[in-house]
């Protein structure tokens, strides 16, 4: 079977309650493919997940940007796995290297975490990427590759699992990766996938690219045969989202 277009929209920490509904009006006005052949997933902040999940169509999810790594409790400020299936929220991001970055997430944090989302009933968007540091040392596949081990030891089914290749040197930069250096990591990371969680994970498990990805560059890169879909951040405030959406057919 095929691996479903992914098209995940990152809405980091941004907008008011009236922002949010014009970002979904225009959502819902669009005329976009049919869900059989690409998966939708907005991600606004905690505070909106509520009223985003009033008001957009049913074709497209919700994802929320982030959860604690076990069972809620003590932990102030925190919001639970538990939390976000009550709420009726079934994807979650995680590992965003944001978090990774300004948060000092560690691979094994980030990997516990994925694993309880899972335990949960969530499904998890997991990112990984290298800095421009790594890259220019020659790292980078040895980056992603610590990154997703650390998941790998802590999850045996990855079939709620769709991992996200963004590249820090990429993110909110402009400065996006090339087809085909998408494709290589892209590439590399189902390998590695192949050779440490098995031939049927690494052929169904969909690796997107995220990192200024735009109405313009968006077909280019789709067309690469392991880009499985797109983690947007920037671009899924704006119309041309729409654009990112259509950008495989
Ligand atoms: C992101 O935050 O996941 C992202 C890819 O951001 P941007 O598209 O703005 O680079």
């Amino acid at each position: 079977m095929g691996r479903k277009f992914f098209v995940g929209g990152n809405w980091k920490c941004n907008g008011t309650s009236d922002e949010v509904k014009k970002i979904v009006t225009l959502l819902n006005e669009a005329e976009v493919p049919s869900e059989d052949d690409v998966e939708v997933v907005v991600s606004p902040p905690f505070v909106f997940l509520r009223m985003v999940k009033s008001l957009l169509r049913p074709d497209f999810s919700i994802a929320a940007q982030n959860c604690w790594v076990r069972k809620g409790g003590a932990f102030t400020g925190e919001v639970s796995a538990e939390m976000l299936v009550n709420l009726g929220i079934p994807w979650v991001i995680l590992g965003h290297s944001e978090r990774r970055l300004l948060l000092n997430e560690s691979n094994e944090f980030v990997g516990d975490k994925v694993a309880y989302a899972l335990s949960q009933g969530l499904k998890v968007i997991a990112c990984v990427g290298e800095t421009l540091e790594q890259r220019e040392s020659g790292s980078t596949m040895a980056v992603v590759a610590v990154q997703t081990k650390a998941i790998a030891e802590r999850v045996l089914n990855w079939s709620n699992i769709v991992l996200a290749y963004e590249p820090v040197w990429a993110i909110g930069t402009g400065k996006v990766a090339t087809p085909a250096q998408a494709q290589e990591v892209h590439y590399e990371l189902r390998k590695w996938l192949h050779e440490n969680a098995g031939a049927e994970v690494a052929a169904t498990t969909r690796i997107i690219y995220g990192g200024s990805v735009n109405g313009a560059n968006c077909k280019e890169l789709a067309a690469k045969p392991d880009v499985d879909g797109f983690l947007v951040g920037g671009a899924s405030l704006k119309p041309e989202f729409i654009d990112i959406i259509k950008s495989s057919t």
